[in-house]
Formats: structure tokens, sequence, C-alpha cells
């Protein structure tokens, strides 16, 4: 007997196969095409005309009404960029008018906040920015908070998170990501993953996450998003599969197909990448989402298809479940399908599998917001929150003399910089938010100071605009004042177009501050007041000339909407800054490609003219307070197979409480092939009180020592690893994996 799919004890996999067997192949289709909302639809006819860049969505002679229509017959199956409750209500409603009612998937790239919702909601700080809390507990409860945003709002569907390797600081995306390390943007991803599909929830709050992009974007050539990627099976298995692996393990629903192509062949028709690797090697058992408009690419960018119909065909036959987006997919499969050209199997395959998907997260049972979104989005439980994820990610890096914390006393506090007095801090996959709502640096800054300060502004202008006059403005400004508090770096705002310099599409040939902001520094320092440099923005800067001139300088990255809440207390040390770098900072474009786990043999020889040390490396960043290391124990030997346990004792041996994240590599000292100098193993992030010491314990499993040796099999080899604790291997000791046994595993 044929289960009831609407019956929600049956299991989602089940509902979806008997769902399919009452589909037409129309309807089965249908289910395939995912179209913009009404509202930028509306917009891109708008800006058909001015503009024939394909970032925004131009759907000739479609109106509303037809969308409406079409979506009736059950011929779009899926919306994104859907920007109100009120539009996701609308499309909602029509879906559930199609003759077997089946509800579509609303979505929008809610990475870090629903922040892409018009009305406006909760912005957290951006993934690359919160990464520096090295938190999975933070990223677990970031996804929940806006999983329960987006239901509420009538939404299910978010393309996040991003676990591309952020490899290239040109690349205007590195903020959307969780960095340059494998194991962390792994934890990261998966963590988020659960928070976004928590099961716990009961359903109500759960919302589909989406795994991207499949694969290697994060490392483009010359730092362009799209740009072909020549990427080694090696690189692919060493460093970029396996955070899409942590993800899939932790039951990633949905998986996004990247822009770029990888060897010759685009990632949107590699069958090998998204059948052999992603389903039979990773085990990825849901849906696969195209990127934007990248299956009609295949033809009109990459020319691997003479047609757009070829190209669709190629798409699904590699794998590609979901058409995002637009008009003509529909008619095309079902031509091709009728046809004979493609077997209707592979339109029932990835049918089902987005069938599957609405049942898993309750969508049949709750298509409609759920609930009161008055009492959920932006709630005070949420903008806490978006206030710890600031706190716990902004990364001092430089603090000579400890001229931070501030002290409250009398001076004259002069705040200036592009960034420091609007919503750069927000970063990108974010709207403008209401102005109450949002505390700027500023803000921040004047709610902490204290009375006895003196604080005031001197506007610098937006980033490209500074020129001699605001250069000679602020200057006469910062000579009145004991401090100047200096905010700049980059802009990443969605909605600040003419502003913004980095975030999707903005990529760079440099990696300096730009515009003249630079000038506009050195101006304030010549005036003799001391300067704290805060820099904002979604990647790491080219800023050695601050580095080696400005005394104090704070990394906030794009910390959100409590983004000046948490650096103003910050400046004034009611906070502790305890925030890693994820990222390495570069000292220009030319030290790029800078990972901290490089191979050895990379800066044998060193640059003319120039410093080849990292500006600062992955995992540093300074606290108020001191920590040291001691007790590093790990065995001497270890037998083949077993697992290796390690401890070691960190204590705070300064005067304030403070957080520390304690940091675990790996060398494997001689191999057959060369390995990186190290690679992340385990990391902890701990609260320790003034004087507490805490003795942690990791225990690492045998096969995480493992290589790919020549032939690209896993093996451990034996001889000597060193554990190194600590960004800047702080402690080391060396262990050995002895040979006795290794035949039996190898
Ligand atoms: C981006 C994706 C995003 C999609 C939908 C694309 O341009 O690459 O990451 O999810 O747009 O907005």
């Amino acid at each position: 007997m044929r289960d009831n799919y609407l019956d929600p004890t049956v299991s989602a996999e089940r509902r979806a196969s008997s769902l399919l067997e009452q589909m037409t192949l129309k309807e089965k289709i249908g289910q395939l095409c995912q179209f913009v909302g009404l509202g930028p639809m509306e917009e891109g006819q708008r800006l058909a005309e001015s503009n024939d860049d394909d970032s925004t969505a131009v759907y000739p002679d479609l109106r509303k009404a037809d969308v409406l229509r079409m979506t009736e017959r059950g011929e779009i199956g899926s919306f994104l960029s859907v920007q109100t409750q009120e539009e996701a209500d609308t499309l909602q409603r029509a879906a559930l008018r199609s003759r077997l009612s089946i509800p579509a998937l609303i979505a929008t790239d809610a990475i870090h906040g629903h922040a892409m919702l018009k009305s406006g909601a909760t912005v957290f700080a951006s993934p690359l920015t919160y990464s520096f809390s090295w938190d999975k507990n933070l990223a677990c409860r970031i996804a929940q908070a806006t999983a329960r945003e987006l239901r509420a709002t009538g939404f299910q569907w978010t393309f996040s998170p991003n676990v591309d390797l952020a490899l290239d600081a040109r690349w205007g995306r590195c903020g959307e990501t969780f960095g340059e390390d494998p194991l962390l943007a792994g934890e990261l991803g998966a963590a988020m993953i659960e928070g976004y599909q928590d099961e716990g929830l009961n359903g109500e709050s759960r919302v589909l996450a989406c795994v991207k992009h499949f694969i290697a974007g994060g490392d483009p050539a010359d730092g362009l998003n799209f740009s072909p990627m020549d990427v080694s099976d090696r690189s692919l298995q060493e460093f970029h599969f396996p955070p899409f692996k942590k993800a899939i393990d932790a039951g990633a629903l949905t998986c996004m197909a990247a822009h770029n192509e990888i060897n010759g062949v685009p990632c949107h028709g590699n069958e090998w990448l998204l059948r052999d690797k992603l389903r039979d090697d990773l085990g990825f058992g849901g849906l696969t989402v195209s990127d934007w408009n990248d299956v009609a690419r295949l033809h009109s960018l990459h020319k691997v298809a003479e047609s757009f119909d070829e190209a669709n065909c190629i798409a699904l036959r590699a794998g590609i479940d979901m058409y995002m987006h637009g008009p003509g997919y529909f008619e095309s499969i079902e031509k091709q399908v009728l046809d004979g050209r493609i077997g209707g199997a592979l339109v029932d395959e990835a049918c089902w599998r987005i069938l599957m998907c609405k049942f898993k997260i309750g969508l049949f049972e709750q298509p409609l917001a759920l609930g009161n979104s008055e009492t959920v989005v932006l709630c005070e439980a949420h903008r806490d929150l978006a206030y710890e994820s600031a706190r716990e990610s902004i990364v001092l890096l430089k603090n000579e003399n400890e001229i931070l914390p501030l002290k409250k006393g009398s001076q004259r506090i002069l705040v200036t910089g592009p960034c420091a007095d609007d919503q750069s801090i927000l970063g990108d996959w974010a709207l403008t938010q209401e102005r109450d709502l949002v505390t700027t640096v500023l803000d921040g800054i004047k709610n902490e100071a204290g009375s006895g300060c003196s604080v005031f502004h001197s506007s610098s202008g937006a980033i490209e605009k500074i020129d001699d006059e605001a250069i000679e403005r602020v200057s006469r400004a910062a000579a009145k004042a004991d401090i100047a508090i200096v905010a700049v770096g980059e802009n990443g705002l969605r909605d600040s177009v003419s502003l913004r310099t980095c975030g999707e599409n903005l990529d760079r040939s440099d990696i300096e501050l730009p515009g003249r902001q630079l000038d506009l520094i050195k101006s304030i320092h010549a005036t003799g007041a001391e300067v704290v440099l805060v820099l904002v923005g979604g990647r790491p800067l080219a800023i050695e000339w601050c580095a080696d001139n400005i005394p104090a300088i704070l990394f906030a990255g794009e910390p959100g909407m409590a983004g000046g809440k948490a650096l103003g207390k910050i400046l004034f040390g009611s906070v502790n800054p305890s925030g890693k770098l994820t990222m390495t900072f570069p000292r220009s474009a030319g030290h790029l490609k800078y990972p901290y786990h490089h191979r050895p043999s990379k800066f044998f020889r060193t640059y003319i003219l120039s410093r080849h040390k990292a500006l600062y490396p992955f995992g540093c960043g300074l606290s108020y307070t001191e920590f040291e290391y001691s007790s590093l124990t790990i065995p001497e030997e270890v037998e083949y197979g077993d697992s290796v346990s390690i401890s070691l004792t960190v204590k705070n041996s300064g005067k304030l409480a403070g957080e520390e994240v304690v940091m675990v590599f790996v060398t494997d000292c001689y191999s057959s092939v060369t390995t990186p100098v190290k690679l992340l193993k385990r990391f902890e992030r701990v609260l320790l009180q003034s004087g507490e010491a805490l003795r942690l314990e990791f225990t690492l499993k045998f096969n995480e020592l493992e290589l790919l040796d020549e032939n690209l099999d896993r093996v451990v080899e034996p001889g000597d690893f060193q554990v190194r604790i600590g960004y800047d291997d702080c402690l080391v000791e060396t262990f050995r994996v002895l040979e006795a046994g290794a035949k039996l595993l190898g």
C-alpha cells in the first residue's frame, strides 16, 4: 500500500517516494526550478536596461501574476532572494494552491543572521569574524537564532555555511568563510549545520542548511571570484574536501556547487565531482543546488555546452538537482526528456531529493511563517547573542606599552575614519539596519568613555572619498586630542552599493587600505596624538606601515550590529579581548598564498627588499592578561594504530580574567612526500580567572596522523611527529610512531 505523503509519522524518504509516484513529469520538473522572489524580479526588470551584469535577475516578459500562475501550476519548487515575510507568504500560498499542494522552499542568504530581510533582523558578526572566537557553541547558537528568525518570517532554507577555505585575501568573499584552516572551517561549519537543522527544536525552527561552494573557489589563482582553478587531487583531498566531509557528517541536507571550474571542468558540469566525490566518497545524500545562473553559464561563460539545452542536460547528468534560477529550464528539461535526450529517471532522482528535504524540515506541516515574527526577530536574546558574537571575536593585534585599555580619566579622544560612524561593521549579506539597532564604533566609544573623557568625532568621509581637505580637517582635530581612535578598512554592506570595497564580486588586485586611508592615518599620527587603529572589514589587509608605527591595533572584522558595543568595552577594558586570527595577515599582495599550513620549502629563499614573515600569523591575538603554558605530556612512543593522548597546563598568570584559545598542532617530521609544516588538530576556548590553571587533555585518533602517499593512499608513516602548542609553538614535544604493525594496517 502506498504511504500517505501527508502523514508526518512516515519517514521523509518514504513520503518523498510516495509523493513522487503521484506526480506528472511537469510537476516533477517544476520542483527542480527555483526563481527569485517577486521583489528582486521587479527590481531586475527595472535595472535591465542599464545593466547587463547577470548578478541581477532579469526575467523578460514575466510579470508577478505570471510567476504566481506558474507556481500554482506546480512549475516552481523554490524561491530565493525573497525580501519580506509578505512576499514569502504570497509565494507559499500560491504553491499551496497547486494540484498536490507541494509547498515551496523559500530561501535566502542568511549567513550571519537573517540580514537580507528588508524589514531588518539580527545581524551577527560575519562568519570570518566569529571564526576568530573559535567557538563552536557560539556558531551553533547563531545558526539556531537565525533559523528561528527565518521560520518566523516564512523562510526555510539558508545558503550557509560557506566552508570554502579563504586562501587569498584579494578574494572579496573571505568574510563569508571561516578562514584558512580545514579543521576549523569544518568544525564551525558542522556546528552551524547542527544549529540550522536542529532536531531538538521539534522541527519548529528547523531550516535547511546549505554547505557551499563545492569546490575550491576560495583559492582563486588571481584572487578573482570565478577564476579557473587548477587544483591537484592532493590539495582537494588534503584541504578542500575535509570541511565538506565534516559538514556532510553533521547532516548537511543541501550543497551548492561552485562558480569556478577545476582542472578544465566547470564544477556545475562535473560528474566526477558531484557524483563520485560528493555522493560516493563524501557520502552526501541531500539535494545539490546550482549557484546563481551557473548552469546557463556552462554555455554562456565556460563554453562547454553549445546551447542552453545542452548546458541543462550536462548539469542534470552531472548531479545538479535544483536550477538557480529563472525561466527556461522547465521547458528545456521537459523537451529533453520527451525527445529522449535525457532519462526521466534523472528528473525523478533530483525531484525525490528535493521532496525528501522538504519533508525533513517539516515544510508540509509548517509551510507558512511560524508564530509571531515580532517576538522573534530582533528579540533581546538574539541581540545579546549578536553582542556575544562581536565580543568573543574582535582581535587585539598590537598593544605597545599597554596603551589599551584606555583610561577613563580626563582625556580628549578623537574618533574618526570612514568606518567610525556607519554600518560597514555589518559586512556583506546584510542590508542597512535601522539606525537605533546598530551600535557604531563611535556610539560604542561614547557609551563607554565615561563622563571624565571628552569624546569628539571628526568625519573623514567615506572610504574612497577621503581627500586632502578631509585629511587636513581631521588632523587639525587630532592635534587637539590625546588619543585618536581611527576606524579604517573596508565596507561590504550589500546595499551601500557605491561605497563597497569588499564582499561578493568585489575582488581586489592589491590588499592595501583602499583610497587614502593610510595618508589619513599618517597625518593623524604626525600630530603626536596616540593612535589606536580599529580595522574593519571582511579580510586581512596589508597594513605593514601601521604595524610598524601605530602602537595599538584591533581587528574588528565585521562584528555585526553590536560591534561598536563590544569595541567600546574592549577599548576601555570592561571586556578582555580574546579573538584569534583564522586567516594570516600578509604584508602585501605579493605575500599572498601564505597559509600557516604551507610546505617546508616555502620560505627557503625569501624576498629581496621586503620581509617575508606573516604580518600577523594565523592563531595570534593578544589579551589584557597573560597565559602561560607548561607540562606538555605526550607518549614517547605510539604503537601502530594507537591513539595519542596529549595533556598540558594553561594558566592565567595575569591580573584579569580572560579567555584563551588553546591550539594543538602536529608536524610529521619526515615523510615520503612533503607535508605541511604543521596542521591544526585540536582547539579549545577556555575561560580562566586570574591565577587559575587548567589541565587540558586531548586525544588524537591514530588516523589523524595520516598523510596521502605518492599514490594518494592514506597511510600513517612510522617515525617522529611533533606536537606543537599555540600558534607560536610555545611548547613542542616529539613522539615516535613505531614501525611494528605498520604492515597490518598499511
Ligand atoms: C553566490 C551564492 C549565493 C547565491 C544566491 C551567488 O552569487 O555565489 O553563494 O548563495 O548567489 O544569492
